[in-house]
Order: C-alpha cells, then sequence, then structure tokens
C-alpha cells in the first residue's frame, strides 16, 4: 500500500514560490514572443499557476514524452508521445516541468527543441533532485533543490494518482 509520508510543499509555500518564478520570468521576457512548453502531464498544474502570474504576453503548448529503461543505473531512453502542434522556430521557448530528477527528460527535449531553431530556449523547473542528476541540463529558472525523496501531488504522479493533491508530498510505500 502507498501512503503519504510526509508534505513537504503545502500550497501557500508553492504558491508563493511560482508567483516569485512569474515574476522574473515576466521581467526577462518583457517584449518577447513567449511560449510556454508544458511537458505533460507532471507539470500541468505548475503551468497553470504560473501562467495565471506571468505579465507578459504568453501562449503555451503541450508536449508529451515517455521513458524506458532503468534510471538509476544506465541512461534511459527518452521519446516524445505527444509532439507539440505549433513550429517554435525563432520564437522564445520556456521548457516548463514540476521536477528534474537525473535529468534525461529534459535533456532530450533540449536537445529536439533546438533543432528547430528557437529565437531562445531555456527551462522552468519547481523541483530540483540535483543529486540523483545523470546528464547536465541549464536550468534558468528553478524553484526549491530537494533531497533523494519520491515526490507527489501538485500534478506528479505514483501509478497516476495523487497528481491532484494540492500540495506536495514524499511517499511511503509498504
Ligand atoms: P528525469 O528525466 O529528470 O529523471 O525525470 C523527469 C520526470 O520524471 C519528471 O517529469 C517526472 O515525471 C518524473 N519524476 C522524477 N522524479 C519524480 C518524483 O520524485 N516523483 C514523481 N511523481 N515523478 C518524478
Ligand atoms: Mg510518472
Amino acid at each position: 500500500m502507498t501512503e503519504i509520508k510526509q508534505i513537504l510543499f503545502d500550497e501557500e509555500t508553492i504558491a508563493a514560490k511560482v508567483e516569485d518564478l512569474a515574476k522574473r520570468i515576466s521581467a526577462d521576457y518583457a517584449g518577447k514572443d513567449l511560449v510556454l512548453i508544458c511537458i505533460l502531464k507532471a507539470a500541468v498544474m505548475f503551468t497553470t499557476d504560473l501562467m495565471r502570474s506571468i505579465t507578459v504576453p504568453a501562449v503555451v503548448e503541450f508536449i508529451q514524452a515517455a521513458s524506458y529503461g532503468k534510471s538509476t543505473t544506465s541512461s534511459r531512453n527518452v521519446v516524445i508521445v505527444q509532439d507539440l502542434k505549433e513550429d517554435i522556430a525563432n520564437r522564445h521557448i520556456l521548457l516548463l516541468d514540476t521536477i528534474i530528477d537525473t535529468g534525461e527528460t529534459l535533456h532530450t527535449l533540449l536537445k529536439l527543441l533546438s533543432e528547430r531553431k528557437p529565437a531562445s530556449l531555456d527551462v522552468a523547473v519547481l523541483l530540483d533532485k540535483k543529486c540523483r542528476r545523470i546528464v547536465e541540463v541549464p536550468v534558468a529558472y528553478k524553484g526549491f533543490d530537494i533531497p533523494d525523496d519520491f515526490v507527489v501531488g501538485y500534478g506528479m504522479d505514483c501509478g497516476e494518482q495523487f497528481r491532484n493533491l494540492p500540495y506536495i508530498a514524499a511517499l511511503e510505500t509498504r
């Protein structure tokens, strides 16, 4: 059975950090054609909260990746299961994920999207599990560093459950 062990970030703490990231992003992208790319499914809540607080014109697009193989031992194979519907050439792209872990998902997406010649390509994540990194990823906007705990809620799942929790919690499996 899988249960919530501990709440790591409550709604107010998340909201304050997202607001802070949105302020920085709004300042940095003033006068630019900003395209937010939400990485499905985990980034859904982060994206909708962030875009609500971004004060410059921004559009949102969606992409979905899946990965195969064991992340702890060897490199995983990350594939696009749902691609963007729009051309991103000459546009300012901000890739959004709720968490960066090994870095393989973002690394693969950055490589793929950079081939489409965007004007700029950067990453924003709410959580960073730095100790688990396998590949280096430049992260322009980051909310919190977290230790190596499996977390759920605020869009993040365990077997598709818990995505709807408004807070972020560590899981206990027994
Ligand atoms: P990476 O490719 O950086 O290893 O992992 C990125 C993806 O793995 C995230 O988008 C997320 O879907 C998933 N992930 C990584 N760490 C966690 C975690 O602690 N909890 C949950 N629910 N998903 C995670
Ligand atoms: Mg998952």
